[in-house]
This record gives structure tokens, C-alpha cells and sequence, in this order.
């Protein structure tokens, strides 16, 4: 495997990059089993495409960049919402069973700030159905080598120059010498002790990066979706808000539907909305009753497994940690400011959400950044593989419900500046030995330099948005440094 170019990460993106990197041999590492721990595989609404008649790329783009609240790339959304339409032909083309209406065209969902149809679905597993047909495809492909349950601990950089990467399987250590490394780790949402991804998504891909030297932008942006099920599982199983568009509405503790009407107010309005009762030591509920179940049979599946009776009784539900807009800071080909290592999927920071996710946008980034990255990476030829340096010798022990409790407290819905100089005291004597503490300790010191409120951050000493902090923040792992030396 030496010399061949790497995936890491077996969700939309990763799958998606393998296949198009076809008949070049790739190897495909994975934390899990293959296609397991993926936030892809649990995606329901759907994928937004402008693929309908009255649509246009033009038109997905301008909804994108106005959900973004001033920060979306507009290179970045062009180019992204522009393979919309190539993204289903592909998808349709491995055999997705999308779903379709009376003359057999698809049938194009609606989702709140998408001004027309073009949410792609499959019922409410969209995710599960795309998986199916990545997996059986990269199943059968003679070019791809898959290895499962490997974790990738450590990029081996040297003068920003990459060599490879050093992984943990259950055979022992493994390292891979190569020059083009795709990091395909998606989300952070584990870093929070309430969340609707899988509990493997620590943003280790981010980590991995930040360690290597590697730029990440805009991680201070993280989307909590408000009505994730509160029923004492972790991860909690997401309510979507097509349901809502159906009709569900949010009610109180007493029964008060405390919305007004606006029940499908955008996703940081309604979670900080939701937040506050909680906040108060209410408790709120859907409402679904007039909803039917036909529509939303998994929504149902999953309620009635856990006691609960949409059809009958209000569901309770909580804001959780849901999408990460932020990211490795990529450029038009996916390549990180380290070069040869690329990023795509939830991992990345392309531009495409600024700072708030529009719905149904994430698979569509996962499969058409991949598909950029597999191009970069076909068009270059790879370094002779060299002897990777020595790993250094470090325990990455997780210190994780502590940093899931801080992270919540602090660094989730509501952030002042108190609650976020706190997080980064807790976090400092774990970084060199956690990854996450890492990446939570960078994302809290993001969040503390964006002195406003913007798109999915709110800072409650800094309501409003500031024209001065209309731009995009870096982050670096010398700031950890910078600090300290500070202190
Ligand atoms: C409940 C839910 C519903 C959603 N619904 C929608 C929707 O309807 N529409 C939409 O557009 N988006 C939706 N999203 C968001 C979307 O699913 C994700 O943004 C997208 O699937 C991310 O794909 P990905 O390939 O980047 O990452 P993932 O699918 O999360 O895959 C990450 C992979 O990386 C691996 N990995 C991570 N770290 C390492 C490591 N160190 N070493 C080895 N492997 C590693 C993991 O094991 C996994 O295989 C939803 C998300 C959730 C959680």
C-alpha cells in the first residue's frame, strides 16, 4: 500500500473519493467496519440538488450563501451547488432508489430556507440508501483496498511536507508511507454530551491536521438541531424537521405552543428557543399527532422502541449538537495548507455553509468534494515513499465526559466569554494526551475571538452580529503556544 494515495473515513465523502479515484489503486482506512460509526448512514431528509424544473444552480446558490449569515465562500458555493445535478446522475447511476412521483420523475422535497423543491430523499433514510449503494460499489472494485477497524493516530509531517500516517488496528500498529492523504473523518458532534452523531465523530480528523500543522477555519460555527429525541440514549436519535413541516408543532411542559406559528423558524432560532425553557427547568415536545406515519415511518419506528407514541402523545425532545460548518480550511481542490493532504465531507471547510449549515446541503458537500479531491489527487504523481520518522511516543488517552460536559456547558448554544475562558482552563492539561481536548481547546478559543453573534454562534455578552467580524477566523495549533507563553 505504500505509495498509493489514502482515504481515511468510509462515510459519503470517503466511499465517494475511492470510487472516483477508479482504476487508480487507493486504500480505504476506517475506524469501524465499513460503512459503520458514519454519520451518513443515519442522514434522513435528504440531498439538495437543483435538479427540478423551475430550479436552478443559480437559485441553490443564492439560498445557501443567505442561510450562510455573511460567510459563505461564493467560489466555494458555485462550484459545490453546480455538481448538485452530476451528484444524483451518480448516485442514480450505482443504483440509488430515490423516490419518485406519478410519471416516475423524482419527487423533490421542500425544506425550510430552500426556496423550491429539491431535496433528493429516499422516505426518511436518504443516508442509509446512498450507503447502500456506495458500499456494494466499493465492495466490488478491484482498485480499492479496504481496512476496516484501522484508526489513523498520528499524520507524519516534517516541514510541512507529508510522508504518511501511523494507525492502530487490532493486529497492532501500522503506518503507510504516501504522499496524498484524504482525511474523510467528518464531524465533532461527540464532543458534545448531547448529540444526534455518532459517538465515534470527534473531529479526529481535525486533530490529525492541527497536529500536522495544518490551517482550520471557522470551527467556532457548530449547528445545533433542536429537536433531537430525548430519551436518554446517547447519541440522541434525531427528529427531522420535515416533521414539523408536516405540521408538528412545539409545546411546553404545560402544553403552551410557545413557537407561535413559527415552528420552522431556522435551526439556531428554534434551538435557543428550545434551549431556554430547558434553561428555566421546563421541558418541551413535539407535537406530531396530526402527522401521519407513513411519512415518517423510521421517526415513528424509532419513538415507538423508546415508549413513544407519536400517533398518541407529544415527543419530548432537546437541542443536541448536530452539524459542524467549520473545518480543515481547504482550497478549490480540497487540499489542506499542508500539501498532498486534502479534506472533504463534514470534515472540511470548504466555504459552502459560512456560518449555518442550509439543509440537505451536507451530503451534496460530501460527494462533490470528494469527487474534486479524487481529481487532485488522479492529476499528480506521488513521491517515491520514504521512511516514515518515528511516532512519537504519545498516549492519546480521552479524557472525553469530561470534555463532552465542559463542551456542553460552555461551548454549546449559548457562549460568553466566562463560560469559554473556563472551557480552555479545564481543557490545557489534556491536550498533548487528547485529541479531542485539542480541538474543543481551538474551537473555545475561536469562539472567544468572535465577538459577536453570527449564523450558529451566539454569544450572549455579544448579541448582535458585527460588521468588523464579517470574515472567516483561522485557527492554528501555535496559538495553544502563544497562550500559554501569555498566561
Ligand atoms: C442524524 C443525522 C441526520 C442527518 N441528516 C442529513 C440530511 O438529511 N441531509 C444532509 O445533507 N445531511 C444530513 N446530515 C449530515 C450528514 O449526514 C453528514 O454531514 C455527512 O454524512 C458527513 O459525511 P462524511 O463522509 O464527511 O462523514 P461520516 O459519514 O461521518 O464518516 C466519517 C468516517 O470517518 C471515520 N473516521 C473518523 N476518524 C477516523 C480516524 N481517526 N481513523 C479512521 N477512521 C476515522 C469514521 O469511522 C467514518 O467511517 C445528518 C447528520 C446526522 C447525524
Amino acid at each position: 500500500m505504500n505509495g498509493q494515495p489514502v482515504i481515511v473515513g468510509a462515510g459519503a465523502a470517503g466511499l465517494t473519493a475511492a470510487l472516483c479515484l477508479a482504476p487508480r489503486p487507493v486504500t480505504l482506512l476506517c475506524h469501524g467496519a465499513l460503512g459503520a460509526g458514519t454519520a451518513s448512514f443515519w442522514a434522513q431528509g435528504g440531498i439538495a440538488a437543483a435538479v427540478g424544473v423551475e430550479d436552478s444552480v443559480a437559485l441553490h446558490a443564492a439560498d445557501t450563501i443567505a442561510a450562510g449569515a455573511g460567510l459563505c465562500d461564493e467560489a466555494a458555493v458555485e462550484r459545490i451547488v453546480a455538481s448538485g445535478p452530476w451528484a444524483i446522475e451518480f448516485l442514480l447511476g450505482l443504483g440509488a432508489a430515490f423516490a419518485t412521483g406519478p410519471q416516475g420523475a423524482l419527487a423533490l422535497g421542500l425544506e425550510a430556507a430552500h426556496g423550491r423543491r429539491r431535496i433528493v430523499h429516499a422516505a426518511d433514510a436518504t443516508g442509509a440508501e446512498i450507503m447502500r449503494v456506495l458500499l456494494q460499489a466499493v465492495r466490488r472494485a478491484p482498485s480499492i483496498t479496504v481496512i476496516e477497524h484501522a484508526q489513523v493516530r498520528q499524520l507524519a509531517v516534517r516541514d510541512n511536507i507529508l510522508h504518511g500516517l501511523h494507525a492502530m488496528t487490532p493486529q497492532g500498529a501500522m503506518q503507510i508511507a504516501t504522499s496524498q492523504i484524504i482525511l474523510a473523518t467528518g464531524g465533532i458532534g461527540g464532543l458534545f454530551a448531547h448529540t444526534t452523531n455518532p459517538r465515534g465523530a470527534t473531529g479526529s480528523g481535525l486533530a490529525l491536521a492541527a497536529r500536522a500543522g495544518a490551517v482550520l477555519r471557522d470551527i467556532e460555527f457548530v449547528q445545533f438541531h433542536p429537536t433531537a429525541l430525548a430519551c436518554g440514549s446517547d447519541p440522541m436519535p434525531l427528529i427531522s424537521e420535515a416533521v414539523r413541516g408536516e405540521g408538528a408543532v412545539f409545546l411546553d411542559q404545560s402544553g403552551h405552543a410557545f413557537m407561535q406559528g413559527n415552528d420552522l423558524a431556522p435551526r439556531d432560532i428554534a434551538a435557543r428557543a428550545v434551549a431556554a425553557i430547558y434553561a428555566g427547568g421546563g421541558q418541551v415536545f413535539l407535537d406530531a399527532r396530526r402527522v401521519s406515519p407513513d411519512h415518517f415511518p423510521g421517526m415513528f419506528a424509532v419513538c415507538r422502541a423508546n415508549g413513544i407514541d407519536p400517533a398518541t402523545q407529544p415527543v419530548p425532545v432537546r437541542p443536541a449538537a448536530h452539524y459542524h460548518m467549520g473545518g480543515i480550511a481547504v482550497d478549490a481542490q480540497c487540499e489542506s495548507s499542508v500539501p498532498g493532504l486534502f479534506a472533504i465531507g463534514e470534515a472540511a471547510s470548504t466555504g459552502l455553509h459560512g456560518a449555518n449549515r442550509l439543509a440537505s446541503n451536507s451530503l451534496l458537500e460530501a460527494i462533490a468534494t470528494a469527487r474534486l479531491a479524487a481529481q487532485a489527487c488522479a492529476g499528480r504523481a506521488q513521491r517515491n515513499p520514504v521512511e516514515l520518522p518515528a511516532r512519537r511516543p504519545v498516549n492519546r488517552s480521552e479524557a472525553l465526559p469530561g470534555i463532552r460536559k465542559t463542551c456542553s456547558e460552555n461551548l454549546g448554544i449559548l457562549r460568553d466569554a466566562q463560560g469559554l475562558a473556563r472551557t480552555m482552563a479545564e481543557l490545557r492539561p489534556d491536550i498533548e494526551n487528547s485529541d479531542a481536548a485539542l480541538l474543543a481547546w481551538l474551537m473555545a478559543h475561536a469562539a472567544a475571538r468572535r465577538r459577536e453573534s453570527r449564523g450558529a454562534h451566539f454569544r450572549s455578552d455579544f448579541p448582535a452580529a458585527q460588521p468588523a467580524f464579517a470574515q472567516h477566523s483561522t485557527s492554528h495549533i501555535s496559538e495553544i503556544q502563544a497562550m500559554s507563553l501569555a498566561a
